[in-house]
């Protein structure tokens, strides 16, 4: 088992398969020009399924794809149905984008549960936030999804000035069809233009739907960084990710992979343990994942504090989430 000095099982890993990607969301991507990483410095198929492996075997019951926008990737199905062999819950995260391709592969691997990213529920304001034209491929294919029967859970930054108020358009959406709209709170990475004016809390998320809905709070299982609620009457529900105003880190059970086979102990680390290197030199994994595991800060990579307002985000020391695998 994967435990870290407070006591915290890692059960949990999230795998980046690229910091490549077709759309260019401004929270995601750094504002200047970014270089994606060669091919050469991305664990290729054989590793990802060999570390994966590794996780499993040391206790890790789920795993998470993500990126960059994973299915850009061309062996992305291959990757998918080989972990789905592993027998852990695989799942995914996804622009939406490209998953009409991959339906047969998510049905193979035993996927059940999709995350989309959605921020509007407007084709102009799509185009202004990720500066492409795929709305209508998106809403098209979480419908598939949907039809498929695979349960979508729609991520949603909510920033300040930006969609704030189209909050309870995408409640309004939950009447009829059956998602999970997960409000995320806005959070800095290199590059972002964060600061703490533009985000939007969970407490100012929940006091803007009761102005309008009765909210329902429904069961959270112990590992769950999302508050589910419920509008009564709604085929769909939803639920805040209140990273910032309220973190989750003392029941945090997550580690995560980048692209380039780096550890990152925590979404807000600064430091990185270089796995891939490791397994193409060779040597023992297990002792190197211990190691990190250990040297895990007890809250938000040890970076700042729960006061979020304090926050410089110049002075913090990461990489932006595109790179780090969101
Ligand atoms: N490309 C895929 C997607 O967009 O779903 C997967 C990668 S993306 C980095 C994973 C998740 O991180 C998305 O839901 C995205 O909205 C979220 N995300 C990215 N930057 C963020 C930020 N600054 N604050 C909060 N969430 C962010
Ligand atoms: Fe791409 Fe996802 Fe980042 Fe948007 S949030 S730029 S879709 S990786």
């Amino acid at each position: 088992m994967l435990i870290d000095r407070y006591n915290r099982v890692h059960t949990y890993l999230r795998i980046s398969l690229t910091d490549n990607c077709n759309l260019r969301c401004f929270y995601c991507m750094p504002e200047e020009d970014y270089a994606f990483m060669p091919a050469k410095q991305l664990m290729q198929a054989d590793e990802i399924v060999t570390i994966a492996r590794l996780f499993v075997a040391q206790g890790v019951t789920k795993i998470r794809l993500t990126g960059g926008e994973p299915l850009v990737r061309k062996d992305a199905g291959e990757i998918i149905r080989r972990l789905g062999e592993l027998g852990m819950q695989l799942t995914i995260t996804t622009n939406g984008t490209r998953v009409a391709h991959f339906l047969d592969d998510f049905t193979i691997a035993g996927i059940r549960s999709v995350n989309i990213s959605l921020d509007t529920l407007q084709k102009d304001k799509f185009q202004l936030l990720t500066r492409r034209d795929q709305f209508e491929v998106v809403k098209k294919n979480i419908s598939l999804l949907l039809e498929s029967g695979f349960i979508v859970k729609v991520n949603v930054v909510v920033v300040k000035g930006l969609n704030e108020n189209e909050i309870l358009d995408f409640i309004a959406w939950t009447k009829d069809t059956p998602v999970q709209i997960r409000f995320i709170e806005f959070m800095p990475f290199d590059g972002n233009q964060w600061n703490s004016h533009k985000l939007v809390t969970w407490q100012e998320i929940l006091a803007l739907i009761g102005e309008k809905y009765e909210i329902e709070i429904l069961e959270n299982h112990p590992h769950d960084t999302d508050k589910k609620y419920g509008v009564s009457g709604h085929k769909g529900s939803f639920a805040v990710i209140s990273t910032m105003s309220a973190p989750f880190c003392s029941s945090c059970n997550r580690i995560r992979l980048t692209a380039d086979g780096k550890i990152k102990n925590c979404l807000f680390s600064g430091e990185e343990t270089d796995l891939l290197d490791a397994l193409r030199k060779g040597e023992d994994l297990l002792p190197i994942i211990e190691q990190s595991i250990l040297s895990k800060h007890k809250e938000l990579g040890g970076q700042f504090s729960r006061e979020f307002e304090l926050i410089d985000a110049n002075t913090l020391h990461n990489r932006s989430m595109i790179a780090i695998g969101g």
